[in-house]
C-alpha cells in the first residue's frame, strides 16, 4: 500500500501512553460514554479533531520569537496581513481569536432575520450564529454528498445548482441573504468543492445580487484536490488555485486552527472596504483592536508562516496521502467508509458498520466508544447525536442523513504506524460487530445543535 513519507524529520517528541482495557472502560463510564468528556491524558491516539492540534515547524517556532506585542500597528500584524493577502488574493484582513469569531462577525453582517443562508453544508458554529440571528441555514450539497454509501466522486462537497436555483425561485432572491461555500466540506468527509462549482455558484448568486462567502478552514487541502482532480489545474501552483477560489467570493472566514497549521486563531478576509470597516467595528467590541483581533503578536507570526507551509505541494501530498493511507487500510479490512477519502480524516459509515443498531440508538457514537475501549483511540461521532435536531412544533427527534464516525488525522503529528493501530483496532471490532448494542441519551444540554459536547449516554 502506498505511503508518502513525511517531508520532515522529527526533533522534538511528546510522550503518549497506553492504558488497559479495564481502565478505559472505567474512563468511559465516568465520561458517560461521551468522548468529549474523556481526559486527554487517558487517550493514546487522539483523533477527535484536526482543530488546533497541528505540530508547528521550526520556522514557525522561530518566528514566534519575533512577535511584536504592540497594541496597535504591530509588525507581526503586517507580516500576517502580507501572508494572508498572498494566499487569499484579497486586500482586507481582520484577525480573530478563532474561526467561530470570524463566523460571528460574518453572521452579523450577512445573516438576516427570516432569510435563508444557502450552503453546501454549514459548519455548526455558523449554524448556531445564524440561528441566533433568526436566519435559516439550508444545506444544498449534491445528493451523493449526503449518502455515506454513495460511489466515489471527485467533488462531493459541491453545491447542487438546481437545488440552489429552486430555492431562489421558491423563496424569492430577496429572501436569500448569503451563500456560504465551506471548503473542504467537513460534515461529509472533508470532501472538496470544485473550482467549476465555486465559479458557477458565484455566477448564479451574482445574477441575483446575493453575496458569496467562503468558509475556508481547509483551503489548502481543497486546492490540492482541485490540482489533483480537476482538468486544467494540474500544473497550477496551490496559491494560484487558492487565489482563484477566493476571486469568486466577497468575503472569507477561516479557522486557522486547521490549514493555518497553528494551535489558535482565525481570520476574516474581504475584498469589500465597506464590509471590512463593519468587521473592524465588531472586532474592536468582541475581539481586540483591528491589528490583532484576539491574537498575540507571536501567534500572528506563527500563522503567517504556517499558511505558507500549508500551501507547499510536498506537505499537501503527504498530508492527503496519509489520510488516504488510513482509508486504504480500513477498506482492506472490509470497513465501510465514505469514498474517496477527503482532506482531514476518514469517516466510517456507522449504518453499514453496525446495521443492527438503529439510528436512534446512536450506532456511530457506539463505535466511538468501542474504538476507545479497544485501543485508547479517540474519534468523534458525526451523526444522530451531533447533527440530530428536534421538530420545533412537536419536539420529536429528527435524524440527519449522514451517520458516521470521523477519525481526524492531525497535521504532522502521527506516523503511519499510529494509523495501523487504528485500523487494526477497528478490524477487531468489525469482526465481532454483532455483539455490540446501541445506546441511549440520559443527559443533553438545552441547545440541541451543541448537545454532543456535553451529552451523557448509557449502554443498552
Ligand atoms: C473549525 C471550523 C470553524 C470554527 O473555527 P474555530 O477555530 O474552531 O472557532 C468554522 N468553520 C469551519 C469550516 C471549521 O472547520
Amino acid at each position: 500500500m502506498e505511503y508518502i513519507p513525511e517531508p520532515f524529520r522529527i526533533k522534538m517528541v511528546e510522550p503518549i501512553h497506553k492504558t488497559t482495557k479495564e481502565y478505559r472502560q472505567q474512563c468511559l463510564k465516568e465520561a458517560q460514554y461521551n468522548a468529549f468528556r474523556l481526559k486527554a491524558r487517558d487517550v493514546y491516539i487522539d483523533c477527535i479533531t484536526d482543530s488546533g492540534t497541528s505540530a508547528m515547524s521550526q520556522n514557525q517556532w522561530a518566528a514566534m520569537f519575533m512577535g511584536d506585542e504592540s497594541y496597535a500597528g504591530a509588525e507581526s500584524f503586517y507580516r500576517l496581513e502580507a501572508s494572508v493577502q498572498d494566499v487569499f488574493g484579497m486586500p482586507y484582513v481582520q484577525p480573530t481569536h478563532q474561526g467561530r469569531a470570524a463566523d460571528y462577525i460574518m453572521a452579523q453582517i450577512y445573516a438576516k432575520k427570516g432569510k435563508y443562508a444557502i450552503g453546501n453544508m454549514h459548519f455548526d458554529t455558523f449554524r448556531g450564529n445564524a440561528e441566533v440571528m433568526g436566519a435559516y441555514p439550508v444545506d444544498l450539497c449534491i445528493d451523493e454528498g449526503f449518502d455515506a454509501a454513495s460511489d466515489p466522486l471527485p467533488f462531493k462537497g459541491n453545491i447542487d445548482l438546481n437545488k440552489m436555483q429552486a430555492l431562489i425561485d421558491e423563496k424569492g432572491a430577496d429572501n436569500v441573504c448569503v451563500v456560504i461555500i465551506t471548503v473542504t466540506c467537513n460534515n461529509n468527509g472533508g470532501q472538496p468543492v470544485s473550482m467549476q462549482n465555486i465559479r458557477e455558484v458565484s455566477a448564479l448568486a451574482k445574477k441575483y445580487n446575493i453575496p458569496v462567502v467562503i468558509d475556508s478552514a481547509r483551503l489548502a487541502e481543497n486546492a490540492w484536490f482541485i490540482k489533483q482532480r480537476e482538468p486544467g489545474y494540474e500544473n497550477k501552483e496551490i496559491k494560484e488555485i487558492t487565489r482563484e477560489m477566493f476571486s469568486y467570493c466577497e468575503t472569507a472566514t477561516m479557522s486557522s486552527k486547521k490549514d493555518g497549521l497553528v494551535n489558535i486563531g482565525g481570520l476574516f478576509v474581504t475584498r469589500s472596504e465597506d464590509v471590512y470597516h463593519q468587521a473592524n467595528q465588531m472586532a474592536i467590541v468582541h475581539e481586540g483592536f483591528i491589528t490583532y483581533g484576539g491574537m498575540s503578536g507571536r501567534d500572528m507570526e506563527a500563522l503567517a508562516v504556517g499558511l505558507q507551509e500549508a500551501c507547499e505541494d510536498s506537505y499537501l501530498e503527504y498530508r492527503t496521502g496519509q489520510v488516504k493511507f488510513l482509508g486504504d487500510l480500513l477498506m482492506e479490512r472490509g470497513i465501510p467508509i465514505i469514498q474517496p477519502t477527503g482532506g482531514h480524516g476518514v469517516y466510517v459509515d456507522g449504518r453499514r458498520f453496525f446495521p443492527h443498531i438503529p439510528q436512534h440508538e446512536f450506532p456511530s457514537q457506539r463505535l466511538v466508544c468501542a474504538l476507545y475501549e479497544e485501543s485508547g483511540v479517540r474519534a468523534v461521532e458525526i451523526g444522530a447525536c451531533a447533527f440530530g435536531s428536534k421538530d420545533p412544533v412537536t419536539g420529536e427527534d429528527i435524524f440527519p442523513e449522514l451517520e458516521t464516525m470521523r477519525i481526524c488525522v492531525n497535521r504532522r503529528v502521527y506516523t503511519s504506524d499510529h494509523l495501523r493501530v487504528i485500523a487494526d483496532a477497528l478490524a477487531r471490532i468489525y469482526e465481532r460487530r454483532d455483539q455490540y448494542k446501541g445506546m441511549k441519551i440520559v443527559y443533553e444540554g438545552p441547545i440541541v445543535s451543541l448537545r454532543h459536547f456535553t451529552a451523557g449516554f448509557e449502554l443498552l
